[in-house]
């Protein structure tokens, strides 16, 4: 049986089902959800992603945090975290680009967070060499210094979406009609968490809520406030999200999020602002990607890998640099926040 009849089935018995819980069947659904059926990144996948664009992606965050770890007198023992590591590919490159850093493979313990059974198996191949743990969520993450990653994470959560109403807020639920799912509105009710939202929308703007992003990042910018560490959080969106910004994406193209559901990815925009007001420690200011990776060097780190291509692969690198950099592609949708001790230097890349 289908997701689609197992959710239309479901709704027409019990009632319409809020977008979070769609979300969180249609990616995470045990038999039929999107990340635990398939490997999304792959040859022949959905989408693509910074660290399969270019190694150069991995590489600079790898020096960022092993630069912050050298910072913060290179603590002896620390937890080096990925959240929703995909293929590997980002934590691969991270790795090589550390290798030369005196001591820091010998004082890392590497700490994978994946939903997904299926993408666990590529990781493991991806990283076999390098004993990789998988923790199930981030609470498990041991208590000492954390230097953590996650690109395109954040954007997978499950989000409740609400469209003003006077006042008050209806949440926009997923309903059945026969075989299809369309969207609707409950009841106006008053939320008292949406209090600050009054002031910047108006009659039917929607806002979006990530409960799961709350709890992720109390945890890691506590442990980040008590043992030492950073966090990188890169993603796309802005510092206050309005709007429904729901996508769906199937073979590299916009789809219908309700069509068919397991078969396509479904993100939503980053709002910075909630991920700021759970953090525990400091954290910077949200910076674009493109300035972040020059910041960090990417335009010398280019040239000197051009200098060994020719042809199509040094056409390939340079359309991977642009497309990393460019305001007009990745470079200004997505953007860079960093967590980091209260007093201590902000991780490079992310001066204010
Ligand atoms: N960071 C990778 C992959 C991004 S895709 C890259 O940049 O290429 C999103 C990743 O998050 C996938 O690995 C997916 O399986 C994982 N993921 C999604 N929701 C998750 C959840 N709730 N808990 C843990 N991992 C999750």
């Amino acid at each position: 049986m289908s997701l689609l009849r197992i959710l239309t089935d479901r709704i027409t018995a019990m009632g319409p089902i809020t977008l979070a819980d769609y979300m969180s069947e249609a990616l995470l659904h045990p038999t039929h959800g999107y990340y635990t059926t398939r490997d999304p990144l792959g040859a022949g996948g959905d989408f693509t992603t910074a660290p399969e664009i270019s190694q150069m992606f991995g590489e600079l965050i790898g020096l960022s945090l092993a630069q912050s770890w050298l910072d913060q007198g290179a603590p002896p023992a620390f937890t080096l975290a990925e959240l929703g590591p995909g293929r590997g590919t980002l934590m691969a490159d991270i790795l090589r680009a550390t290798a030369r850093v005196p001591g820091f493979h010998d004082a890392m313990q590497i700490a994978l967070i994946e939903a997904s059974p299926k993408l666990r198996e590529v990781q493991a191949t991806a990283l076999k060499d390098l004993a990789p743990q998988w923790l199930d969520s981030v609470h498990a993450l041991p208590e000492q210094p954390l230097y953590l990653v996650a690109n395109e994470f954040f954007d997978a959560l499950p989000v409740h979406q609400y469209q003003r109403d006077g006042d008050r807020w209806r949440e926009r639920m997923v309903g059945a009609d026969g075989d299809r799912l369309h969207m609707g509105l409950g009841p106006a009710t008053l939320q008292p968490a949406l209090a600050h939202r009054l002031e910047d929308t108006g009659q039917d703007d929607i806002v979006e809520v990530c409960p799961g992003a709350t709890p992720i990042t109390d945890t890691i910018s506590s442990r980040i406030r008590d043992h030492g560490g950073a966090a990188l959080i890169i993603d796309y969106g802005d510092w206050r999200s309005l709007g429904d910004t729901l996508q769906a994406v199937k073979d590299h193209e916009t789809t219908d999020p309700l069509a068919d559901p397991g078969t396509a990815d479904l993100t939503t925009h980053v709002d910075f602002e909630a991920l700021t007001q759970a953090a525990r420690c400091a954290f910077t200011r949200i910076t674009p990607q493109g300035v972040f990776l020059e910041r960090l060097g990417i335009t010398q780190r280019a040239q000197a890998l051009a200098q060994t291509l020719r042809g199509g692969p040094l056409d390939a690198h340079v359309a991977a640099h642009r497309r990393l950099t460019h305001p007009a592609e990745m470079g200004n949708l997505f953007k860079v926040l960093g967590l980091y001790p209260t007093g201590a230097t902000p991780p490079p890349g992310l001066e204010p």
